[in-house]
């Protein structure tokens, strides 16, 4: 693996940037460490003194993408026969079933294949929600911590939870639910251990309930509370689904936001995924509290959920970052992809003239740092982190574009060709130069076959 330390590099003269602000890179840019020091301008050589410079003349170069919601564990049940074709509800009851049979060895493999994924598809920060702790899965974050170590990627791990099992009128079984002293204990504990307050983190905790009906109204508030006391951030999934509000009108009087806010969780610390059914009043208020949203466009077409309203939340004043979401609602985790399909999905709500290719890159690296409240990193300017995507445009798929970056979004890019986290570079000639993909691809299939012979 390639590090510069104290050497000040230049990426020099790519065939694109997109920088996710208005500064002028097309000459490339300097960085000295982890730390983008220099950016240079179109025709331009850079004022710093280089002790190296990397040719990206055949590349497209793009902040680091940074994934705001997924299911790392999901990977192992893609496409699982008795799930396939259903709505939410149903889908997760079946799926439930199969989840409560998690293992450590089966985390620490999805967490490396889903990280691995993201990182091909040119991600350099992950946020995963875990919130499945069945017995002998206590440490599940921990494990997380060590898988994604070897993978070099920034990540936001949140520390999901569920409290409300059948017994009680939820969804999942009560052998995968947790007491909520044990809950509180755990994230006070994964906060102290890992959360990373710089603005180089590597590895930052957050706290997720996996949706409000999950867990009592008293948990909600508690965890608001310990977020607020630890100042880190506070994530749910919210308004997914129209079952979702007749459930909450139902089960507590209020539709799903009243209820949120009831808890004490409409602010700014506060990150969504979905984010899909809000009505016009609503969507001010959310965006009054400068709430994130997580969106997720192809969970959303794959389930039927609905579309975002992505521009009106913007309007409003919400961040809108972009997510994958589980692999068993997606079911992969190409976050280049899921910009192309952000834009195919938007244009049928707001217009071609509104959803630009600009705009939903965008979404996945400016909007997802300021959803996930990391202030160095999705933009490509002096002082911001050294994490870069580089896209080979050498494929049949661009042949004859015009504009590159739009290119991406367009023709449809799939893999990197380079990706460099914190100044150092972790993909190069298309594969992850410090693990064996081979080898974890391998133990994943054995892994999923196992999981996937519990199904009901
Ligand atoms: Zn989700």
């Amino acid at each position: 693996m390639l590090s510069y330390s104290t050497a000040s590099v230049w990426l020099k003269s790519p065939a694109a940037v997109f920088t996710a602000n208005n500064e002028d890179a097309k000459g490339g840019v300097v960085i000295r460490g982890n730390t983008i020091i220099e950016l240079v301008a179109s025709g331009q050589t850079p004022k710093t003194s280089i002790d190296h410079y990397v040719d990206c003349s055949n590349l497209v170069m793009t902040p680091g993408l940074i994934n705001t919601h997924h299911h790392f564990y999901q990977t192992l049940t893609r496409c699982v026969p008795g799930a396939l074709n259903k709505p939410l509800f149903p889908w997760l009851t079946f799926l439930y079933q199969v989840w409560k049979n998690l293992d450590p060895e089966m985390l620490y493999t999805a967490t490396q294949l889903a990280g691995l994924e993201l990182m091909l598809s040119g991600t350099t920060t992950v946020a995963d929600h875990h919130y499945v702790f069945p017995q002998g899965l206590e440490n599940g974050i921990d494990i997380q911590v060590e898988a994604l170590k070897v993978l070099g990627c920034r990540a936001t791990l949140t520390r999901g939870s569920m409290s409300l099992g059948q017994s009680q009128g939820g969804l999942p079984p009560d052998s995968v639910i947790q007491t909520e002293d044990v809950i509180l204990a755990d994230s006070q504990r994964l906060i102290d251990t890992f959360h990373d307050r710089s603005d180089e983190a590597m590895i930052q905790i957050a706290l997720a309930p996996c949706s409000p009906f999950s867990v009592s109204k008293t948990l909600m508030q508690d965890t608001a509370q310990l977020a607020a006391k630890n100042d880190v951030r506070l994530h749910t999934h919210l308004a997914e689904t129209e079952d979702e509000n007749t459930f909450c009108l139902k089960k507590y009087g209020m539709r799903p936001l009243d209820y949120l806010e009831s808890c004490d969780w409409l602010h700014e610390r506060t990150w969504l995924a979905h984010g899909i059914h809000f009505n016009p009043a609503e969507i001010k208020r959310l965006g009054e509290a400068k709430v994130g949203i997580a969106h997720c466009p192809s969970s959303n077409m794959l389930l039927a959920s609905g579309i975002c309203p992505t521009v009106a939340l913007e309007q409003a004043g919400c961040n809108i970052g972009l997510a994958v979401d589980g692999s068993a609602s997606n079911d992969c985790s190409n976050m280049i992809q899921e910009v192309r399909q952000s834009l195919l999905q938007q244009r049928l709500s707001y217009g071609a003239e509104v959803i630009t290719a600009e705009r939903v890159l965008s979404y996945a690296t400016k909007g997802s740092a300021a959803v996930l409240g990391r202030h160095k990193i999705g933009q490509i300017k002096v002082g911001y982190q050294a994490d870069f995507a580089f896209f080979s445009t050498n494929e049949l798929r661009f042949s004859g574009v015009g504009d590159p970056i739009a290119a991406l979004v367009t023709c449809g890019a799939h893999q990197v060709s380079k990706l460099m986290v914190a100044g150092k570079w972790l993909i190069e000639d298309d594969k992850h130069n410090q693990i064996l993909q081979d080898q974890i691809h391998q133990k994943h299939q054995q892994l999923a076959k196992i999981l996937q012979s519990k199904v009901p």
